[in-house]
């Protein structure tokens, strides 16, 4: 530590080992939650523009007894590995859900679940899909795997072939954050997404502009590549009617509903949302 005095010395240690302290924590609240039953999902709706009803829902993660948010604790369990074990409970807890409501007779609506490229290491991952969906008896597009960016950066050939996979088994592949990071619009064009999601920064940035070009553009180019479009983080009804006159597909976001325990989202399952 150079020139510091024993005061700045002090306050980096503690600091420091904050940090250290927390992300152990955080792997033992992991833990414990995948032990003890300790997570639960939200639901958070996703309304089709045309229609102004629910097309499907994204699964959200979070821990039942502690307010640590995903981007806190999805990262340590990334680097932790503990992200494999979490995303077979998440693509299971997602499937009995939409089980349940269908047989409850609501209805079917898309059910959309997070993949951490970290997940690409459980080699087994479609195979428990696959067995998932046979058990409860669900249509393969009815889910939609997220995947981001940083997929690409893994091994190319793994990538591929997990998204090759997926798509020959019939699941929906969606490109989640789509705006950020280093997107290139060349991906589009040979991995095998079905949808895009764009995120919320890039709404904020390119909807709040007298000029729609950019956005416009986005919503062309992803239709003519025959991809579906969904806007992430849509607060305000600017927003809406710019999307909606571009001809984007569907918005999530709180302008609609935040994410939802399952008993709220029965209560909204079939709402035609008032515009
Ligand atoms: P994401 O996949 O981009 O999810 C969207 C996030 O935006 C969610 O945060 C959602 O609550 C929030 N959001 C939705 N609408 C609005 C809005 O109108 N305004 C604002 N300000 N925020 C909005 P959440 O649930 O905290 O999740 C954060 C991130 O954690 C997710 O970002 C995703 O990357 C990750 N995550 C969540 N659940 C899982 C999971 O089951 N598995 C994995 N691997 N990652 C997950
Ligand atoms: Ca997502
Ligand atoms: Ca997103
Ligand atoms: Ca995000």
């Amino acid at each position: 530590v150079k020139h510091s005095g024993k005061n700045n010395y002090i306050f980096y240690y503690s600091e420091m080992k904050d940090i250290i302290n927390t992300r152990i924590e955080i792997e033992a609240i992991i833990r414990e939650a995948l032990e003890t039953d300790g997570f639960k999902l939200l639901y958070q709706p996703q309304v089709d523009l045309c229609s102004a009803q629910i097309h499907g829902f994204e699964a959200l993660l979070r821990l039942k007894d502690h307010n640590i948010q995903p981007d806190q604790f999805i990262p340590v369990a990334e680097d932790t590995g503990l992200i494999i074990n979490i995303g077979r409970w998440v693509a299971k807890s997602a499937i009995e859900q939409f089980a349940k409501w269908r047989d409850m007779g609501l209805g079917e609506k898309i059910i959309a679940i997070n993949y951490s490229s970290k997940q690409l290491k459980d080699k087994n991952f479609i195979a428990y899909l696959g067995q998932l969906i046979t058990t409860h008896a669900v249509k393969p597009e009815m889910i939609e795997i997220e995947i981001t960016e940083s997929i690409l950066l893994e091994n190319d050939t793994e990538t591929m072939s997990f998204l090759q996979g997926l798509k020959d088994a019939g699941f929906k592949i969606a490109l989640d954050d789509f705006g950020t990071g280093y997107s290139s619009l060349n991906y589009l064009t040979y991995i095998p997404v079905d949808k895009v999601k764009l995120d919320k920064s890039i709404n904020e940035k390119f909807l709040n502009l007298k000029n729609n070009q950019v956005m416009d553009s986005l919503i062309s180019l992803a239709h003519s590549l025959k991809l579906e479009i969904t806007a992430e983080g849509i607060e305000d009804w600017n927003q809406y009617w710019q999307l909606k006159r571009g001809g984007c597909d569907y918005i999530q976001g709180y302008l609609f509903s935040k994410p939802l325990d399952s008993a709220a989202a029965e209560n909204i399952f079939n709402h035609i949302f008032e515009i």
